[in-house]
C-alpha cells in the first residue's frame, strides 16, 4: 500500500497542511489539504474520499476539489462516511449556503458528487481497498479506519481522546503494517485536549500500551503552534518504532 501524506497537521500555516492522506494515488483518507497539495492532473484522479468526521481540518478542501474538477470530463467524486458525518456535510457544507449542493449539480440525474453512507465495523470496498470504520472518542461522531489492500493493512485513528474499541479491532487485524495515531496538544494543554477530544504525548503513551502489535506507529495532527513542544515530549517517551509523519512523503507498506 502506498500512502502519500498530503497534510498531517491539526491547523494550517504555510508549511503545515491539514489532515489528508492519498492512498494508492486515487483514494483520499480525509480531505484537509487535497486541493492544496495535489496538482489539477493529480486531483482529477481522486474519485473517492473517505471522511472520518465533519471537522474542517479533515474536510475543508472538499469544496475546492469538486469545484476545481467540476468540468473535467467524467469527473465524479464519491464521499464515503458514516451516517452522522454524511448528515453533517449535507447540513453544513454542501447546503447551498456554505457551498453549492453538488449532489444535484449539474443536475439530479448525473450529479458530480455522491455521498455514500458506510457501515460501522463492516468492510466496504473502495477502488481496490477494503475499509472498516471503527468509532473513536472525539467530540463529534468520528470513526478511525482500518484500510486493507493486497499487500497489507494500515489503521488510522483519526481524531480521538483515549479510546478502546479502535485498539481492540487493530489488535486483531491480519497483516497489519502500521498504525497512524493523532497527537494534537502538548502535555501542558491536557485539559484542552480532554475537552476537545484529543491526545497529548502522555495520553498517547497510555493509548499505545493498548496496542499489542509490534508495528511502526506514525503520528499526525499536531497543532502548528505546539509542534516543537509535542515533538520533544514524544521523544522523551523513548518509545521505539514511533515517529511523526512527514508531510509530502510517500510511505510504502
Ligand atoms: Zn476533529
Amino acid at each position: 500500500m502506498k500512502i502519500r501524506v498530503l497534510g498531517c497537521f491539526g491547523g494550517n500555516v504555510p508549511e503545515c497542511g491539514m489532515t489528508s492522506f492519498l492512498v494508492n494515488d486515487t483514494v483520499c483518507l480525509d480531505a484537509g489539504f487535497v486541493s492544496g497539495a495535489l496538482s489539477l492532473r493529480e486531483q482529477v484522479k481522486v474519485k473517492d474520499v473517505v471522511i472520518s468526521h465533519s471537522h474542517l481540518d479533515h474536510t475543508c478542501s472538499l469544496p475546492f476539489l469538486i469545484d476545481n474538477n467540476f468540468s473535467a470530463p467524467g469527473f465524479i467524486l464519491r464521499i464515503h462516511a458514516i451516517r452522522e458525518v454524511i448528515a453533517s456535510m449535507k447540513a453544513h457544507l454542501f447546503n447551498n449556503q456554505t457551498w453549492p449542493d453538488f449532489t444535484c449539480l449539474p443536475n439530479d440525474l448525473t450529479p458530480v458528487l455522491k455521498l455514500v453512507e458506510v457501515p460501522i465495523e463492516k468492510p466496504f470496498r473502495v477502488n481496490g481497498l477494503s475499509i472498516r470504520a471503527v468509532r473513536v472518542s472525539h467530540i463529534v461522531p468520528t470513526t478511525g479506519f482500518v484500510v486493507e489492500d493486497k499487500t497489507g493493512t494500515v489503521a488510522y485513528s483519526s481524531d480521538t481522546a483515549p479510546t478502546d474499541r479502535f485498539w481492540e479491532v487493530v489488535n486483531k487485524v491480519g497483516n497489519l503494517k502500521a498504525v497512524i495515531v493523532e497527537t494534537s496538544f502538548p502535555n501542558e494543554l491536557q485539559d484542552l485536549a480532554n475537552v476537545s477530544g484529543h491526545l497529548t504525548p502522555q495520553t498517547l503513551d497510555t493509548e499505545l500500551k493498548k496496542l499489542k502489535r509490534d508495528v511502526p506507529v506514525y503520528l499526525y495532527g499536531a497543532k502548528p503552534r505546539h509542534r516543537a513542544r509535542i515533538r520533544a515530549q514524544v521523544r522523551a517517551l523513548k518509545r521505539r518504532r514511533l515517529a511523526f509523519l512527514v508531510q509530502g512523503k510517500t510511505y510504502k507498506f
